[in-house]
């Protein structure tokens, strides 16, 4: 058996890479390990509101420099055994040996989690600075990847960049790369956050002429207050659309009134994507449960759920 895990494990969960192929289009909610128990009062609240719409999947996200490790364990973990959810692990690589990746890879596994997403991490403090691989660890995510597909029966994924990662040269790099790592065993991946569906599908597109057709799940995260603009650049890797900023800027003395308009823009967006035939969409939640919620609630009255 692989990574000395416990003989008896518990019954397997199912693969987000056999759902999203079988039924999409799936519906997912990413969350983040809370750090206080202020916040993780607020997590759980949040997923227990988001429990009744009946989600294909939600996600734990990895802390910066593998801060959030036993955290992201214990609430996916948690997630596994004491709701109806079924939960996906984020799993980074930086200041991390091959060593201790197995030890949390073997852990996730002995919870019974089966879905992993595998991405490299940034360096903690600036997420710009060099990247300096651990001295017994591993490189790309696509070493990750690798990695935990040669542990055991899991379901990978990766991340996808609309306006390409912020440390690749080109598109056409980002491109090679990104199918790189799909060849090297992920089964789906999701996207950084972006505010136009166009930008989406360029991406999509030109995976596609790459002669890869693995499953890209849109991130999206609704705007629900004017800072999410100013920081849009940081947040997606590209300036807000000039476009959708022109509407928010009419409207930015009333937070009330940005939020409204987010929600609709985000549902706007998602329609779309739907219609092109995304196979599904993935919400970035920050841990509230209302802006998705309300985003939830115009796509049925859109029936397009
Ligand atoms: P990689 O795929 O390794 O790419 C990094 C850079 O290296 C790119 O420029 C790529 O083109 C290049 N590259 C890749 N392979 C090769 C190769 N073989 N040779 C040369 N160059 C190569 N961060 C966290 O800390 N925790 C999280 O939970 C988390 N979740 C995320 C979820 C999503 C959906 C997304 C989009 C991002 C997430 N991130 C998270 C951020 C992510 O860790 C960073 O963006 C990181 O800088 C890149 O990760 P990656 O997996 O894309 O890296």
């Amino acid at each position: 058996m692989a990574l000395g895990l416990p003989s008896v494990l518990p019954p397997s969960q199912p693969s987000i890479g056999e759902l999203i192929r079988a039924a999409g289009p799936t519906f997912s909610f990413e969350f983040f390990p809370p750090k206080t128990a202020d916040g993780e009062r607020q997590l759980w609240r949040a997923i227990r509101e988001l429990e009744p719409l009946l989600p294909s999947f939600v996600s734990i996200t990895y802390g910066a420099g593998g801060t959030t490790r036993d955290t992201t364990v214990a609430v996916t973990e948690r997630v596994a055994t004491e709701t109806t959810l079924l939960p996906m692990a984020h799993l980074t690589a930086v200041n991390h040996s091959v060593a201790e990746l197995r030890n949390v890879i073997g852990r996730l596994a002995a919870a019974g989690v089966r879905n992993v997403l595998a991405v490299r991490g940034d360096p903690p403090g600036d997420p710009n600075g060099e990247w300096v691989r651990h001295p017994d660890g591993v490189l790309y995510a696509e070493d990750l990847v690798r990695l935990v597909r040669d542990s055991g029966d899991f379901s990978v994924g990766v991340a996808s960049f609309p306006y390409k990662h912020p440390r690749s040269p080109d598109i056409e790099t980002d491109t090679r790369y990104f199918v790189q790592k799909c060849r090297a065993g992920a089964e789906f991946a999701i996207t950084q956050m972006f505010f136009e569906a166009d930008d989406y599908l360029r991406l999509r597109d030109r995976v596609a002429a790459a002669g890869c057709d693995t499953p890209i799940l849109p991130g999206v995260m609704p705007v629900t207050q004017m800072r999410t603009i100013e920081r849009s650049e940081q947040l997606s890797g590209a300036p807000f659309p000039r476009r959708l900023a022109d509407r928010f800027a009419r409207v930015a003395d009333d937070p009330e009134a940005v939020r409204k308009l987010g929600i609709e823009q985000a549902s706007e967006m998602c329609r779309r994507l739907l219609d092109e035939g995304v196979p599904g969409i993935h919400f970035i939640t920050l841990n509230r449960s209302t802006a998705t919620r309300e985003v939830w609630q115009l796509l049925r009255v859109g029936a397009a759920v």
